[in-house]
């Protein structure tokens, strides 16, 4: 078992004497697991399971081709990146001989360095300290891109998805709805008599109202596909994958009483409370249609429910 505290350092060498010589110096690094290996198809495995920050690997191995070797690991770095961040793995070649056409098709194939034997320890331990710290780097980046990502769909006031990953994600369901042949649904909420409660308790008390409302409709979902985005103002949208008129009704329904129950007086509003008003629209997807009918046919229910009296659900 590797310890996931530390770096594994993949050594690559058909010489057990250096290998040996290689992790005995690595292990002056605390921070590193040195991971010995005495061929390409072993060094190619490791690659895979290990995931290793950092290879070392000797250029004169018996079975391989270490350029492809290199290559190879630059392409399945590239296979197993879900989030199109690839995790660059520094490569080092060791050779014995400083050969200048070997070095430039080494960099060519996703080799990083190289370093000739005899190796220096004094030249090793930097080198690693030097790739270790360009990886660490990379990492910082990385997580910093994933939360940057995270916050360019989410809604600053309410923390729930914005319009953006609204109009993402309908696009994605639409497809994959089209491609099982099940239904769609679309409800949109509309919060009802907003304007006057502005009017009434101020602005700041309206920002939080529609935080409470969005964190009540977010809660009433209960299906990981299903998601709800800020869609406007004070209106929300709810995408709900696989699921009928009859389903999306329910739900709306569920958001209808879930909005009610958080009892937010509102002196000129439904009964002296905040209420909402959704409209619910549903169809099978397929590939030659748009969602656009189908927000507009949810938008139309809406207003229907308005018109009826609000605090209410209208489905087609
Ligand atoms: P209806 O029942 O027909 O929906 O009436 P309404 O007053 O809710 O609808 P209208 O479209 O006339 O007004 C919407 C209001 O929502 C107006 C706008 O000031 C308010 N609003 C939109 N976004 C925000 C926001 O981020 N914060 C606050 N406090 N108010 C907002
Ligand atoms: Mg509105
Ligand atoms: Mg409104």
């Amino acid at each position: 078992m590797f310890d996931r505290s530390k770096s594994t350092v993949l050594v690559v060498d058909g010489s057990a004497a250096n290998r040996a010589l290689i992790c005995e110096c690595l292990s002056q690094l605390p921070e590193i697991e040195p991971l010995a290996v005495s061929d390409g198809a072993q060094a190619l495995t490791a690659f895979r399971e290990c995931s290793p920050s950092l290879v070392l690997l000797d250029i004169a191995l018996q079975d391989t081709d270490c350029i492809s070797l290199a290559r190879e690991m630059r392409i399945w770095e590239h296979l197993i990146t879900p989030d199109g961040l690839t995790n660059w793995t520094p490569i080092v070649f060791l050779s014995s001989i400083m050969d200048e056409e070997v070095l430039a098709r080494g960099i060519l194939a996703g080799g990083d360095d190289f370093l000739y034997k005899p190796i220096s320890e004094v030249v090793l331990l930097a080198k690693v300290r030097a790739m270790l710290r360009i990886v660490a780097m990379q990492r910082e980046i990385h997580a910093a891109h994933r939360q940057l990502k995270e916050t360019a769909l989410l809604d600053g006031l309410t923390n729930i998805p914005n319009r953006r990953h609204f109009d993402e994600t309908l696009v994605t369901e639409w497809k994959r709805c089209a491609r099982t042949e099940s239904p769609l649904s679309i409800i949109i909420g509309d919060v009802d008599f907003f304007k006057q409660f502005n009017d009434l308790y101020g602005h700041q008390a309206g920002d939080a109202c529609l935080r409470a409302v969005a964190s009540s409709l977010n809660e009433s979902l209960f299906r990981v596909e299903d998601m709800i985005a800020r869609y406007g103002g004070e209106e929300f949208a709810a995408i709900l994958p696989g699921t009928d008129t009859g389903g999306a009704q329910a739900v709306a329904e569920r958001m209808r009483r879930s909005a009610r129950e958080l009892c937010i007086p509102h002196d000129s509003g439904v009964g002296g409370l905040v209420s909402c008003s959704f409209g619910v629209a549903s169809t099978q997807p397929n590939s030659g249609s748009m969602p656009l009918q189908l927000l507009q046919a949810a938008d139309i229910r809406l207003y229907a429910a308005k018109r009826a009296g609000r605090n209410q659900v209208s489905a087609r």
